[in-house]
């Protein structure tokens, strides 16, 4: 097995005895971006002169990393994976890439997204699809697709994204690996391209979650340029893994779960994941939240963020930012750039954004859907007085195929496809380990807690991991 494919802290190991080194990693890794770009797609970029880095201390130092594509990175390309920003070249980096800078990362390449981290399938960026490593025929999910199949696939053993309604945890579920978002504000969002700013989240993709442990441990913090950072010397993820979760408590949503019970593979995989929990000594209770509201999630979670989103994205018209297109007049200018820079969901969204920020609008559809959002927080936060998070399966099904109709107004659809915006609504740490197997294909569960729980979240997943024992795609193949 390569060094490529072992855990952080084993390579870091390796590293520090001198079995390998940051330049064979970083070319091995390359190699790998390069043989499997043409099947999976994940990177905008390869970045083929990236160079090995000192070993230190830290445990990131000397070792290939990949960067979702709407990190801005100094000098490197970042596009977003949009047309209208096919050749923007930032001139600063974003707060988590200087971190990992500082630890001594090499970044060997930009993945691509779903365009401007909207939409869920992976299939909306410039340069094309991506797709799942496990199957090439199935989606690996997004936004954060290539991050998801870069880690999954073994490029790389861990890689950033960005969450703004689930853009992580679902493609890390369909992908067999871990993907974790934080507390809003652990991880400051300086230089991410803002999406919707009251859900958007940096976080990561790794094989376990000791790695994603070390990931965050090194990007998290407050930050001078990222108003809604705020100071976590107190939460040290690594540290907190292995205390003891006996006697901690966990609730279920029984009316999502319910939506699971027509199929028994994947029903009985949840059962199972409870079975452990409970041999942890964890106690695991069903929990009711009216249906009426969780199928208001999808809709309010898309009325706030297309709002924001086209708010956001008002700089990019071709005269500040943006692959400007020929006009006669300003206006002109702007339509025509526009018109020809966003892809036809991209366009849709800003136009279901205007329409629910126009003053007659706002009332009926933009505070109702905050309100929606206000009262499951509050029920969320209510439960979490008794309980120390909540456990679900991460979606309802393993990864589409590209051709599957989704039926979008099914209850199946709105409550088992979209609960993961529940984290993102209330900024609750949120992270998805991967629970087993149903047809070849990786099935997984999520875990969510309150706010600054972090260190107890990956704590609970840590040990429910050891007992899961699921083995990475990239582990298993190159063994
Ligand atoms: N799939 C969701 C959407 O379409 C989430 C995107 C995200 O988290 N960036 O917006």
């Amino acid at each position: 097995m390569s060094y490529l494919d072992k855990s952080l802290k084993e390579i870091h190991e390796a590293l520090k005895e001198g079995k390998v080194t940051s330049k064979e990693l970083t070319e091995e890794s390359l190699k790998r971006a390069h043989e499997y770009q043409e099947e999976l797609n994940s990177f905008v970029t390869i970045l083929d002169d990236a160079k090995d880095e000192e070993v230190t201390d830290n445990v990131l130092s000397g070792i290939p990393c990949a960067i979702k594509d709407n990190f801005s990175t100094k000098d490197i390309l970042t596009t977003a994976s949009s047309n209208i920003l096919s050749d923007y070249v930032p001139v600063f980096d974003a707060t988590a890439v200087s971190k990992l800078k500082n630890a001594g990362m090499v970044m060997i390449g930009k993945t691509v997204l779903d365009e401007l981290a909207m939409g869920g399938t992976g299939t909306t960026g410039h340069t094309g699809i991506v797709r799942n490593p496990w199957d090439p025929t199935r989606q690996i999910g997004g936004s954060s697709a290539g991050s998801a199949s870069a880690v999954a696939r073994g490029i790389v053993p861990y890689a950033l994204g960005s969450d703004t309604g689930d853009s992580i945890r679902k493609p890390a579920g369909y992908g067999g690996i871990v993907g974790y978002k934080p507390t809003y504000g652990l991880v400051s969002r300086w230089g991410l391209f803002a999406f919707a700013s009251s859900l958007d989240h940096v976080g990561c993709f790794a094989k376990t979650v000791e790695d994603a442990a070390y990931v965050i441990d090194n990007i998290k913090g407050i930050d001078e340029k990222d108003m809604t950072s705020f100071d976590s010397s107190n939460i040290n993820l690594v540290d907190s893994l292995n205390n003891d979760v006996s006697e901690k408590k966990l609730f279920y949503i029984k009316e999502i779960v319910d939506k699971l019970k027509d199929d028994k593979e994947y029903y009985d995989n949840f059962l199972k994941v409870l079975d452990y929990a409970k041999e942890l000594g964890i106690e695991v209770k069903e929990e009711s939240i009216d249906e009426n509201i969780l199928r208001g999630i999808y809709p309010s979670y898309m009325a706030i963020s297309c709002a924001e989103a086209t708010s956001n994205n008002s700089n990019l018209t071709g005269i500040p930012f943006g692959n400007r297109k020929e006009g006669r007049t300003p206006d002109e200018v702007m339509i025509n750039t526009r018109t020809e820079g966003f892809s036809e969901l991209i366009r849709r969204r800003f136009v279901i954004g205007s329409f629910i920020l126009q003053k007659e609008n706002q009332e009926k559809l933009f505070f109702n859907a905050q309100r929606i959002r206000r009262l499951i927080v509050d029920k969320m936060n209510d439960l979490f007085k008794t309980y120390d998070g909540c456990i679900m399966p991460n979606a309802g099904s393993i990864a589409p195929k590209f051709d599957e109709e989704l039926d979008r107004l099914s209850d199946k659809y709105l409550l088992l496809e979209n609960h993961l915006a529940i984290g993102n609504f209330g900024g609750f740490p949120s992270i998805t380990i991967p629970s087993g197997l149903i047809d070849n294909m990786p099935v997984a569960i999520n875990i969510t807690g309150p706010i600054m729980t972090d260190d107890l979240v990956f704590n609970i997943a840590k040990k429910l991991e050891e007992k899961i024992g699921f083995e990475p795609l990239s582990v298993k193949e190159e063994k």
